[in-house]
């Protein structure tokens, strides 16, 4: 009997760790994932690499990938579902497939002119070169210069205070429309603002950013601000390949799948990570984050082993344990959550959270090398029993 195909889409986080699962436990399927690049990035790492604390977040796909696994440096630019093919950008002859995983991630949320949500034509650390162009703009300011850090969430909190510590001879500026810390519990909060205010970072609360330039930035409110460098840290895009496909998607472009990752009237094609949204309650508390990519990542390699297998679906459940932020090398913040992602009880901060966080990017990495070693081997919190209907999930 012919091997089956198995075409993955996008080797990060989800994508090589369902590639590894499926090529260590289905013998029977040949697994190949195409990704633009021979590296893997560590999208978590890249605000270290913008702001010089780590040379690159790249890790050769070969020291990762399962060696079953064949790697396709190229680029999907459309998905035909009724004859199974992927075209890709450098090739004129398509891949052909029987099951398929659309697991593509995200990048940066383009600016929506007119909602104060306008800071696009600033710097950004959503991708491996947009990290490396914001390193060099750092490199370049004068001291005293300012940089904005706009978006208070994960990632504007781990960007400006990783900047903050490294680079003593710049100014930090935090914009948020919303209040700095208003996601975590209070002693979350207190925590990140004293650390902030430790890292002499100047906070702007409630407060959209319209437009950028290069030496100023200003708000909805017509305030002009002395800005050097604007970086935007607040939200992911996904590309639009799905859609482009014809493939059913959310209003955010991400390939609509149901409860057991699958894509509804699609037979064979199966969605994970960033670039996929889970629909259902199952789906609700999910934000785009490596803490669900992962086992999402492995859930679609069930799904689809079973799917090639001719076994029915089973309901996907991925949930959250703990927010692991950096606030700097020297500092950070370990939040419990509830399965659904609500912050809860005590928090651990200072140089033993950033200790903890750092063994937590290192895991990731471990996580999926032990997958291509020991299938089946990886674990994780399981979603919670009911999910609440008011909380919906956004991006980290
Ligand atoms: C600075 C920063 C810090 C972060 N920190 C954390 C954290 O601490 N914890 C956490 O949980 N999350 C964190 N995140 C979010 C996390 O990185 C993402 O949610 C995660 O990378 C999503 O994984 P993924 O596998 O869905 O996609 P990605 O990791 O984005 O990988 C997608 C892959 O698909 C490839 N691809 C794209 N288009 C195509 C195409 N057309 N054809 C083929 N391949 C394609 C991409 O090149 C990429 O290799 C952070 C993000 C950033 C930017």
């Amino acid at each position: 009997m012919a091997a089956q195909r198995v075409l993955i889409l996008g080797a990060g986080y989800a994508g090589v760790m369902a590639a590894n699962r499926l090529a260590g436990r289905s013998p029977a399927a040949r697994v190949t994932v195409v990704n633009p690049a021979a590296d893997f990035i560590e999208r978590i790492r890249l605000h270290q690499v913008a702001a010089r604390t780590r040379a690159s977040a790249a890790v050769p796909l070969g020291s990762l990938l399962n060696p079953a696994v064949e790697l396709t440096v190229d680029s999907a630019v459309r998905i035909d579902p009724a004859r199974r093919l992927v075209h890709l950008a450098g090739s004129p002859a398509p891949l052909a497939y029987d099951a398929l995983l659309y697991a593509v991630g995200s990048g940066h949320a383009p600016a929506t002119p007119g909602t104060g949500d306008d800071a696009g034509c600033g710097f950004g650390v959503q991708d491996a070169p947009s990290a490396a162009r914001l390193r060099s703009r750092l490199r370049s300011l004068a001291p005293g210069s300012t940089v904005s850090v706009v978006g208070a969430g994960l990632t504007g909190l781990e960007l400006v205070t990783e900047i903050a510590e490294s680079h003593r001879h710049l100014r930090l500026r935090l914009m948020t429309r919303g209040v700095v810390g208003g996601d975590l519990t209070p002693s979350g909060a207190r925590a990140v603002r004293a650390r902030l205010a430790r890292l002499d970072v100047e906070v702007v609360e409630n407060t959209d950013v319209r437009s950028c330039d290069e030496s100023t930035l200003t708000t909805s409110a017509g305030a002009v601000l002395p800005s050097a460098c604007t970086v935007r840290a607040a939200g992911f895009a996904v590309p639009p390949l799905a859609g482009d496909s014809g493939l059913p998607t959310d209003p955010h472009g991400r390939l609509l799948v149901d409860s057991s990752l699958a894509c509804p009237d699609h037979p064979g094609i199966f969605g994970a990570g960033d670039a996929a949204k889970v629909a259902g309650p199952e789906g609700l508390h999910l934000r785009m984050s490596c803490a669900s990519a992962l086992p999402l990542g492995a859930q679609a390699a069930d799904g689809i082993a079973a799917h090639l297998d001719g076994g029915g679906p089973s309901p996907a459940s991925a949930g959250f344990l703990l927010r692991c932020i950096s606030l700097g090398r020297g500092a950070g913040l370990i939040q419990p959550v509830t399965a659904g992602d609500h912050p809860r009880g005590p928090v651990l901060r200072g140089p033993l959270a950033a200790l903890a966080k750092e063994q937590v990017c290192r895991m990731t990495v471990s996580w999926l090398r032990a997958e291509s070693r020991r299938p089946g081997s990886f674990s994780w919190p399981r979603g919670p029993k009911a999910a609440l209907p008011e909380h919906t999930a956004g991006v980290r």
